[in-house]
């Protein structure tokens, strides 16, 4: 049975879309066989993984709106062992239409059940918002990946990420957990992106993923050639950091495995205790750090 994870972070240009398709085809090649989902009308997710605009695709709209079953939406993204479930910008109607439907923040959970036992992972690329979008995608995973750019006042919109999520535990999905925190577009060259990086790694401790994404070109230009950047550019820094990070998310399953069920406070808890500590402190540098509790996600 595939681990759904939900690739979300309401900030907008954060790296949620290279991360769901990049992830993705790095998982795929080390024979994991993964769903990328795409639930942003900006369909960037859908476009990046070669499929241009087109107005007689089926979408995830017809899924979620008008019920039809997912597998004849599902694409092969030409990744041995990657499937994609496309966007258009129909979807921005679906946000709405879905308010008045019953189970509306489960419209996504139910549509996946029948396929995720095909699949080791079902990647969900989130838009930025906290929409019903973005719930549908939060109320079908078993987790979510929170990726961060290394920029002045990174940790303010993790904080606001991270107390939705406790209500959504609360409400809508009491298992969802942590995967990691990712820091993407990091510079070594300033201190700034240093900085953000040391204050995260003591502020969220085990959370955040030991693996980097660094600022790389690649990464931004493989898009426009409609591939993931391991098919881009293999020897890139880029394509590095996300085989690299496939491997710790691969690692972290084996743990979980290893240790049994999730413990309770493996999940959002946390982190989410740690940006109200800080919070309460006045921000990162007030907190003593959190490296205690879920080790979830820990660093391989
Ligand atoms: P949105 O919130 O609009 O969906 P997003 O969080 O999905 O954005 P991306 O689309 O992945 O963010 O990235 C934003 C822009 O930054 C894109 O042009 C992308 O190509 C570029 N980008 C992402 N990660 C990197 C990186 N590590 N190095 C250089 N450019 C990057
Ligand atoms: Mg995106």
């Amino acid at each position: 049975m595939a681990r759904v994870i939900a690739i979300a972070n309401q900030k907008g240009g954060v790296g949620k879309t290279t991360t769901a398709v990049n992830l993705g085809a790095s998982l795929a090649t080390s024979e994991q066989r993964t769903l990328i989902i795409d639930t942003d009308p900006q369909a960037n997710a859908t476009s990046a993984l070669g499929f241009p605009k087109d107005p007689a695709r089926r979408t995830l709209y017809q899924t979620l709106v008008l019920g039809e079953p997912i597998e004849r939406i599902l694409l092969d993204a030409q990744v041995e062992g990657l499937d994609l479930i496309p966007s258009d910008k129909n979807l921005v109607g679906a946000a709405v239409e879905l308010v008045s439907m019953e189970y509306r923040e489960y419209r996504l959970k139910g549509a996946i059940q029948g396929v995720r036992e095909k699949y080791s992972y079902v990647l969900i690329d989130c838009p930025p918002s906290l929409d019903l979008l973005t719930v549908n995608a939060l109320a079908a995973a078993d987790s979510v990946l929170v990726p961060i750019q290394c920029e002045y006042l990174a940790l303010e919109g993790v904080s606001e990420l991270l107390d939705t999520l406790m209500r959504l535990r609360r409400t809508i999905n009491p298992s969802l957990a942590v995967e990691g925190i990712l820091l993407t577009m990091y510079d070594d060259r300033t201190t700034l992106s240093k900085q953000v990086a040391a204050d995260l790694r003591s502020f969220f401790g085990s959370q955040v993923f030991e693996s980097v994404v660094p600022r790389n070109v690649r990464l931004a230009e493989a898009p426009s050639h409609g591939l993931p950047v391991l098919f881009y550019d293999i020897n890139s820094k880029g394509a590095e950091s996300y085989i690299q990070l496939a491997k710790e998310v691969i690692a972290n399953a084996q743990k979980r495995l290893g240790q049994g069920a999730e413990r309770p406070d493996q999940g959002t808890g946390t982190a989410a205790s740690a940006a109200a500590a800080g919070a309460a402190a006045g921000g990162v540098g007030g907190s003593s750090g959190s490296s205690s509790g879920g080790s979830g996600p820990a660093a391989v």
